[in-house]
């Protein structure tokens, strides 16, 4: 496996515009996959971390929804083959931790939500001209042509959906759905206000 090289949409600094760039991307490491972006959204989360909110961390490749298929696997990588069609979870889901196996939540101790803008072992994958390292988003970063990802944060997927449809199904869909279906358990007949109909709030009409 080698380094690709690929565009990408770089963002320098907070409120900066992005800037389409040729970037490189590193072979996945032990437990990781490098997916092709073959499709991916803009979620409120990306304009946050464009802002520089709540930490300034640039430059940056931003995007946490998307779908990709994976073009390479890192070693130790069992569950996953190349060709599969997969979406980031940002959120990993190992099974036996207390939150994992309370399944009161998804809050998972040992994959969990990942803030440093790097791969769990604390490097970047991603470089700029010049070998300037980039700082990913959550566990991705999918305003990139191909993304290494970790793969205790990726999920199989239908590859006959729509890349559009499995795109939105890595965060605004799900956060909605799980919301009102898997922690709220509303009823039916239940009256409902929802606020907002983006990718949060048809996932909560479904
Ligand atoms: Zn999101
Ligand atoms: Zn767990």
């Amino acid at each position: 496996m080698s380094t690709i090289t690929c565009k990408a949409a770089v963002c320098w600094g907070p409120d900066e515009p992005f800037k389409i760039e040729q970037i490189q991307v590193d072979p996945p490491r032990f437990g990781e996959v490098r997916l092709k972006i073959i499709c991916s959204s803009l979620c409120h989360t990306d304009v946050l971390r464009w802002l520089g909110i709540p930490q300034p961390l640039f430059p940056r490749v931003l995007g946490h929804e998307g779908v990709g298929v994976v073009e390479s696997v890192g070693d130790g990588v069992t569950n996953i083959k190349v060709g599969d069609t997969v979406i980031p979870t940002f959120i990993g889901e190992c099974g036996d931790c207390p939150n994992c196996a309370s399944g009161k939540t998804n809050l998972c101790r040992t994959h969990p939500f990942s803030f440093s803008g790097l791969m769990p072992d604390g490097t970047s994958r991603m470089s700029a001209a010049g070998g300037r390292s980039l700082y990913h988003l959550f566990s991705c970063s999918t305003f990139s042509e191909y993304a290494v990802v970790s793969v205790h944060y990726v999920a199989k997927v239908d590859p006959g959906l729509p890349p559009l449809v499995a795109s939105l199904l890595s965060c605004g869909f799900t956060t909605g759905f799980g919301a009102v279906w898997r922690e709220a358990k509303v009823e039916a007949g239940s009256s409902v206000a929802v606020f907002g109909l983006g990718g949060v709030g048809i996932g909560v009409c479904r």
